[in-house]
């Protein structure tokens, strides 16, 4: 029998392990943090699709600063040199330059597309460049530049919901849930 916080995305089985309410705290105070850091500033973001789309929207809700939002879509770093840049996949138009710019991201993993997000970032010559990731996971981060807010720091495992996928599948989830293995 399925458990209640047990559901199926396509072939695989999830169960939850950050609910709706403990979400809904994080980003709160992730952006009462940032409210307080950039006072009498303007803000902005940088959302990197297509995951942060819904903690994008939440966090933004709950900024009191004067604030702008940007997408960037990037290509997997997959097949590309750690050291190449990824591919835009929708690229970024706005002026960044003397902007005070926060990248909006659902994870950072081993911190890879982190890296060359930033990379993307550097000739826009942005004031001050912060970065604010729902999820982060220590155990497989290997870059060297530091993450300033994160709602969750978890362990190792994959995970669903929240504008996360599963093969596209799952991003709907009010809740965070993570592969039964
Ligand atoms: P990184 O470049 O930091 O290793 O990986 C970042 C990307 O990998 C994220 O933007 C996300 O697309 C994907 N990713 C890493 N861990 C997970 C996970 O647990 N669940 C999902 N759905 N995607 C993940």
């Amino acid at each position: 029998m399925q458990q209640m916080n047990e559901i199926s995305v396509k072939d695989k089985k999830f169960s939850v392990s950050i609910s709706e309410k403990e979400i809904e705290n994080s980003v709160k105070n992730l952006a009462n943090r940032i409210n307080e850091d950039y006072k009498g500033k303007e803000i902005t973001f940088l959302g990197i699709l297509n995951g942060s789309f819904m903690f994008a929207s939440d966090l933004m809700k709950n900024i009191k600063n004067e604030c702008k939002i940007s997408f960037i879509k990037v290509s997997s770093y997959e097949g590309t040199s750690t050291t190449g840049t990824v591919k835009q996949l929708l690229g970024l138009n706005e002026d960044l330059e003397g902007k005070d710019v926060i990248i909006i991201e659902d994870i950072v993993d081993t911190g890879l597309t982190m890296k060359n997000i930033l990379e993307i970032l550097k000739p826009k010559k942005p004031k001050s460049v912060k970065i604010a990731t729902l999820i982060f996971k220590p155990e497989s981060f290997k870059e060297d530049f530091k993450v300033d807010y994160i709602g969750f720091s978890i362990p190792n495992d994959f995970i669903v919901g929240y504008g996360l996928d599963y093969d596209g599948l799952g991003r709907n989830l009010k809740e965070i849930y993570t592969l039964v293995k």
